[in-house]
Order: C-alpha cells, then structure tokens, then sequence
C-alpha cells in the first residue's frame, strides 16, 4: 500500500470514528446532556440559590447583608461574571441584604423583585449597586415567563396584593425536561392558597420551602399540589424564630417528601439531566433532616391517599433516585 493510500485510509477512519464520537444531534436530544443545577447556597437564616443552565445564571436572593461577602466569594470561586436575572422574592433583608456581594463581582441583565421600593437600608443599598450598572427593578406578574438557557421559569406569584411582604413573595417555578423546581420564597398560607387554582401547573418535582420552614407555611392543601418527592428548606441553625416549625416538618413527613436543610447539610447542589436528579451536600448527607418532626396532624394519612397516588402517575417521567449513588456527601435514601 502506498503512502498515499494509508494516509487516505486513516483520514477515513477518523472521520469514521469523529462521526461516532461526536454524532449529530439536534437541539432537543441534548437538552438531556445540557447542564442543570441550583446551589442552595448556605446562608445561615436566608434564602439564596444560585440557578445554573446552559451556561446562563439566575440568582434567586442573596441572603442577609452579612453574606455579602460570602456571595461575593461564591461567585467569584466560580468566575461568574454575569448573571442573566437576579430574583429577590421581596424585600426582606434575609433575602437582599447580600445582593450587593453578587453585584460587586457580577454584572446582572436584570432584576426582579415584588416591590420597586422598601424603606430598609439592605434594599437602597441592593438598589444602589442596581444603579450603579444602570439597572432598574422589574416587578414581574403572574404569568410572565422566560427562558433561562434551556430552562423555563414562570411565574407564578403573586396573583393577588397579599398582607405583608412575605404572601408578595414571587414564586416561581423553574421546568428542566421532566424535572421541575418551585420556589416559594417567604410565601405563608395566604399566598399558598391564593395560587391554589393553578392545580396540576403547581406539581413540582422539588419544593424550596417557603419561609424557612416556618409554621405558617407549606399547608397540606398547597403540599397535596405540589406533591414534591424533594424539599429544600434554607435556614439557619438556632435561628430565634424557632425555623424549621416542627408542624411542618411533620407535614412534609406525611406527604413522603425527602428533606434537605441547609442548617445540618451546609450547601445543597442539585443537578439534573431534565430526567434524573441528583443531590450533594457539603455535610451530614445521612443525617435525619426530620428528628424534630412534630407528631403531625395526618398520622392516618387518609387524607394523602389521594395525592400520594396520583403523584407516583404524575411523576412517572422523573425516573427513579439517583441519589441512592453511594458516593460520600450524596443523599442516600
Ligand atoms: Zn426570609
């Protein structure tokens, strides 16, 4: 064989073996192998979550001024220069007051909150750093949606003027694939029942627990729709305000929902494929995130026949854990 040949024949070989390796796919089919993941990131008493896909970032809160710093660092580890959209739930300092940490390191498209103005000195101060990139907040409605990378995020709340910050919270739900995540942020149960005509729109395959954790939220109206197999509950250790309220972890219990705290897990980072889900815990992956579940008030479960049911059919295209992977720091059943 002449050189001439070999080098012919090699050069076919590799376009045999490129076409195998890298094989044409359209945009559809690598929605699965696109990257999704949210770090609920530990910020003691607070809310923040960082929302990554196809390479776009959305912020949801920031925690207390106190972690600014902390945000800051975050982000910075991560060279995360840009942020798509930047959501603060509401006005609460828990919420905002560590916005400017990301906003001193990164460059944000837009931001989100359920009010434009608020008297407290951790919103000026998140606002100023807004201005300071030539940014205005957006109060966004109920039925606003966008895409985030590949993902879609709607929405949700508030649908109606609720008393007092926490039942304005935005609450939104984030749908990768066949995976889906709702952000309830300080909503309590005026807000939760005011939502409760979306119905099936409200199913979601993870539920970031509402005000910490707090007893006047995550009714088992509100669980029985959202009917999560994960909840994600941001709170901090000893807080006062006594969060998580032990009547709610005893509701998630009746609802057969896995709990994850950042109070006894440190940071939660869930990735998925839009089919499986996966989570990593900074600590105490084993750890019974429900010891100090109250006796509950649905101990017979009648009421959850129906809602255990139909979320098992519901959830059918979300395929089994696979945190049951065994590797140290991931959540085994
Ligand atoms: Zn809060």
């Amino acid at each position: 064989m002449s050189d001439k040949n070999r080098r012919i024949i090699a050069f076919l070989l590799l376009m045999v073996l490129t076409v195998l390796l890298f094989p044409c796919k359209g945009y559809a089919q690598d929605i699965k192998s696109a990257p999704f993941q949210i770090d609920f990131i530990d910020v003691g008493q607070g809310d923040a979550a960082l929302v990554k896909c196809d390479g776009h970032y959305m912020l949801i809160d920031g925690g207390s001024a106190s972690k600014s710093s902390l945000i800051y660092s975050y982000l910075k580890a991560r060279s995360i220069r840009y942020i798509d959209v930047i959501i603060a739930t509401h006005e609460h300092e828990d919420h905002v007051g560590g916005l400017p940490g990301a906003l001193n390191y990164a460059n944000v498209g837009a931001a989100f909150c359920s009010v434009t103005d608020s008297d407290s000195k951790a919103f000026r101060n998140s606002k100023k750093y807004l201005a300071a990139q030539g940014k205005s907040i957006y109060v966004p409605k109920a039925g606003d949606s966008f895409y985030l990378g590949s993902a879609l995020v709607t929405i949700l709340a508030p649908v109606v003027a609720g008393t007092g910050p926490n039942n304005n919270s935005i609450v939104l739900k984030i749908a990768y694939g066949g995976v889906s995540f709702l952000f309830a942020g300080d909503a309590e149960w005026e807000e939760e029942n005011s939502i409760a005509g979306y119905g099936e729109l409200l199913r979601s395959t993870v539920l970031k627990v509402g005000h910490h954790g707090g007893g006047s939220s995550t009714g088992y109206q509100f669980l029985k729709a959202v009917a999560p197999r994960y909840a994600v509950i941001s709170v901090g250790a000893g807080n006062s305000y006594g969060h998580p309220d032990e009547n709610t972890l005893s509701r998630l219990r009746d609802a057969g929902t896995q709990v994850l705290r950042t109070d006894l897990q440190g940071d939660i980072v869930c990735t998925t494929d839009g089919n499986n889900i996966t989570f990593n815990v900074q600590r105490n992956a084993n750890i019974n995130t429900l010891a100090n579940a109250g006796p509950g008030q649905n101990q017979n479960k009648s009421y959850l026949v129906p809602f255990g049911n139909s979320a098992q059919n519901n959830q059918a295209s979300v395929p089994d854990r696979s945190v049951s992977d065994t590797r140290d720091n991931q959540v085994t059943r």
